[in-house]
């Protein structure tokens, strides 16, 4: 394997650094090795080249993040490191450890199985990992191969950017680069396994700490370094609790105070992500306490969706379809139960968590005051009751409405008349919905708008209701091109849905989803297969 060095690559303004006190320094890493136990914190892992590489898409607002250009993406040097050929010489590669919960179970150490941080660097005051996503196995593969096929990898690349521009807390996404190399995959989980090409994704985040970070070291009863993880969490990416705890950090005491406003920080964070995705119809899909980020971000994209009629019990995961845990509806209460492992888990550090189980008590009223304040602009109203948000959700339900359809047209509406052909137009029901019920509805709204209204209400609304989503189709489609080798469509979705509150004209693109699309595999019902 080559190894090339990044630093000469950047600008001299904004020239990336690695980050000398980051997991990799500070917390103990086991030598590259097969699957397995592994008791220290991550372990090297080294990338495993792609024969053909080819960058089929790359996010130029994200390579902003680190100082780097289109041309720096583009040369010999970058495309290496983003396809596995070549590591840094600055800084070894590793896949994290960790634990978690899958489906409600104890699943025990999990840890990136296809996942290989290639760079912890400083650009200007900000810390980001490169992590590469299907670059090969790991200590952590367990069974798998350590790959991802390209139709999960373009799904990755392109949501991660998409909810960015939304606005909602996520990793990024750098590159998408095809392996040149197929890979079997039961993708149906039917017992016809086909091959697939691969592709790996570069992802960005100031860290891939997840939950199951914490999980793993109390379940193994390790209270020291659970302790000093923490710590490290904290002094590394929490300043200003970094700031309130100086004296705890440097006699390195894990106390009370700093773990609860750490524990804390993570609930307010996350109480704000899945107060993001309920307002834009999102569904995680596999809401794992493994796919919990410490930085409230979205993490882990796999089968996830976007809500085609209003639906809380709708999920796109057909290995959840009978449980439905992970139903877009249940998101709240899932992400306050993965945060009550979280809780467990810190616990352990502790000889009193009653701090942890005061600040879970505060979740819920956290979550409506995070969902109140999303919700409010994309109502043109200064502020919203979660009462009145019950019934919206109660009305969405009923009338079947298509989220992002029936919100971005709601700026144009000032009279019932209006809000009924609005909200006939947005559903994906028949028989149609009685006037008498939109009327009920309605009432309310213009009573909360001549309360509540904003002044240039059109303007905020079509600022805060997205005409573009990834709808689960769309998704599809390109999906489709691109496997006959076609990417034309993957750009076009990802330069219109990084501007999705501006109308750029592309109706097909901002329509409701087709009947075609209601049944095919892999547009809505997709498996965890990737
Ligand atoms: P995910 O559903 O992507 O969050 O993955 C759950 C766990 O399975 C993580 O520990 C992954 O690293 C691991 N995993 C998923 N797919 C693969 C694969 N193809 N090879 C190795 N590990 C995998
Ligand atoms: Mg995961």
């Amino acid at each position: 394997m080559n190894t090339i060095t990044i630093i000469k690559l950047a600008d001299a303004t904004t020239a990336l650094v690695p980050n000398q006190n980051g997991y990799l320094n500070q917390l103990p890493i086991a030598p590259e090795q097969g699957p397995g136990p592994v008791k220290a914190m991550g372990a090297y892992a080294t990338p495993k080249p792609s024969p053909a590489k080819n960058m089929i898409a790359m996010s130029e607002d994200c390579a902003a993040l680190l100082g780097l250009s289109a041309d720096d993406l583009q040369s010999d040097l970058w495309q290496q490191l983003l396809s596995g050929n070549a590591s840094l010489k600055e800084q070894p590669s590793f896949a994290m450890n960790y634990a978690g919960h899958q489906f409600g179970n104890w699943a025990g150490q999990l840890g990136d199985g296809r996942a290989i941080v290639i760079a912890d660097v400083l650009a200007g005051s900000n810390k980001y990992m490169l992590q590469l996503k299907g670059a090969g196995p790991t200590a952590f593969s367990r069974r798998g191969d350590g790959y991802a096929v390209l139709r999960s990898s373009i799904r990755e690349f392109l949501c991660s950017e998409a909810m960015h521009a939304l606005g909602v807390p996520t990793t990024r996404a750098l590159s998408l680069v095809t392996r040149g190399e197929a890979v079997w995959r039961d993708m149906f989980y039917d017992g016809r396994p086909a091959l697939e090409p691969s592709a790996v994704v570069c992802r960005v985040a100031p860290s891939f700490i997840r939950f199951g970070h914490f999980e793993l070291l109390a379940s193994r009863g390790d209270k020291a370094q659970l302790q000093a993880f923490i710590l490290f969490c904290v002094s590394e990416y929490f300043p200003e609790i970094a700031a309130q705890y100086v004296e705890d950090l440097n006699e390195g005491i894990c106390s009370i105070g700093l773990v609860a406003a750490f524990f804390e920080s993570i609930c307010s964070s996350t109480a704000a992500l899945v107060a993001h995705w309920q307002s834009i119809g999102f569904t995680h899909g596999v809401l794992n306490t493994d796919n919990m980020s410490i930085h409230g971000v979205t993490i882990d994209y796999g089968p996830y969706g976007w809500l085609e009629p209003y639906e809380p019990s709708w999920t796109p995961n057909t290995t959840d379809a009978h449980g439905r845990r992970y139903a877009f509806g249940q998101q709240p209460k899932i992400c306050m139960w993965n945060l009550w492992q979280l809780a467990n888990a810190l616990a352990f550090a502790l000889d009193d968590s009653s701090k942890l189980s005061a600040e879970l008590g505060r979740f819920q009223s956290k979550y409506w005051a995070a969902y109140s304040k999303c919700m409010a602009p994309k109502l043109g109203v200064s502020s919203v009751s979660q009462g009145f948000l019950e019934e919206l959700e109660a009305f969405m339900e009923a009338a079947k409405v298509d989220m992002t359809v029936f919100f971005r047209g709601l700026a144009q509406v000032h009279t019932h008349e209006e809000f009924h052909s609005h909200v006939l137009a947005s559903s994906y029901k028949e028989p149609e919905l009685s006037a008498d019920v939109s009327q009920a509805f309605w009432g309310e709204y213009d009573a909360l708008l001549n309360q509540s209204g904003l002044d240039n209400r059109a303007d905020t609304m079509n600022a805060h209701n997205p005409l573009y989503v990834l709808r689960n189709y769309l998704a599809y489609q390109a999906i489709e091109k691109a496997e006959q080798g076609d990417y034309a469509v993957i750009h076009q979705l990802q330069k219109v849905l990084s501007n999705p509150f501006e109308d750029q004209g592309y109706p097909e693109l901002s329509a409701k989803r087709p009947d075609w699309a209601a049944e095919t595999p892999g547009c809505s019902a997709l498996s965890c297969s990737s």
